[in-house]
């Protein structure tokens, strides 16, 4: 491998390293938004919970209030029966006083009912706010780490675009150019191939014999024929030259 095409590698590795760290610091966003959704929506579940809670208790204080009218009711109902002055009007009373007494046991049945969802509604509330606690410790700390993760791999970023800057330098103005063209070309970052016995790992095609002789004892940089990769070939040590 001639020097310059050594150096070329060496500003690929620092490329392959920046794009590394800059899709390790875009993705931990998302990472961060993806653990806050699912807190959130754990979150609005408690809520859920807790709002019917809220609508269980609302909902018994109202029948409370309701059977108080209907015992204010038949007391007064009671009162009015002492001045009944025809059968008629005493059945009519009586009639009002079982409706209203029915009323009544509607009314506490339904607290029953009400009484016994509202225990394990309290108790799924008071375990998925525990579990709820517990998560966001978890996420928070999570947080703290990717904020951590995000700021390290930055600083490796800056060391790395500085590393490349001085490996850019010792590159010909032709190999600068040839490189970045040749970085835009393959998207993967790899414009180098080795070629090994006569083929172009990059492209997979064979090197006419004529260019792959050229190539074992080239100097300069010399690119596939086909790829436009740069290449290089590094007779095995144990083969004599
Ligand atoms: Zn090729």
């Amino acid at each position: 491998m001639t020097s310059e095409l050594s150096l070329v590698l060496q500003v690929q590795k620092m490329d392959l390293r920046i794009a590394e760290l800059e899709k390790e610091i875009a993705s931990l966003p998302l990472e961060l938004a993806r653990i806050e959704k699912t807190l959130d929506s754990h979150k609005r579940r408690i809520e859920a919970d807790k709002s019917g809670l809220t609508a269980n208790v609302r909902d018994r204080k109202k029948l409370e209030g309701d059977i108080q009218t209907h015992q204010a009711k038949i007391t007064k109902l009671k009162d009015q029966i002492m001045q009944a002055k025809t059968n008629e009007q005493l059945r009519a009373f009586q009639h009002e006083i079982e409706f209203a007494e029915g009323e009544i046991v509607k009314c506490e049945e339904r607290t029953i009912e009400l009484l016994s969802s509202a225990e394990p509604l309290e108790a799924a509330v008071k375990k998925a706010e525990a579990a709820f606690a517990e998560e966001k410790k978890q996420v928070d700390a999570q947080k703290d780490r990717t904020e951590a993760r995000t700021t390290e791999s930055k600083g490796f970023l800056l060391v790395a675009a500085e590393e490349r800057k001085k490996a850019m330098a010792a590159l010909t103005p032709q190999l600068v150019s040839m490189y970045e063209r040749l970085r835009k070309k393959h998207k993967n970052g790899l414009v180098i191939s080795e070629v090994p016995e006569g083929r172009c790992m990059g492209c997979q095609m064979m090197l006419r014999l004529q260019y792959f002789q050229q190539l074992r004892q080239a100097t300069t940089v010399l690119c596939c024929e086909s790829c436009s990769r740069m290449l290089f070939y590094n007779p095995p040590k144990d083969v004599a030259p």
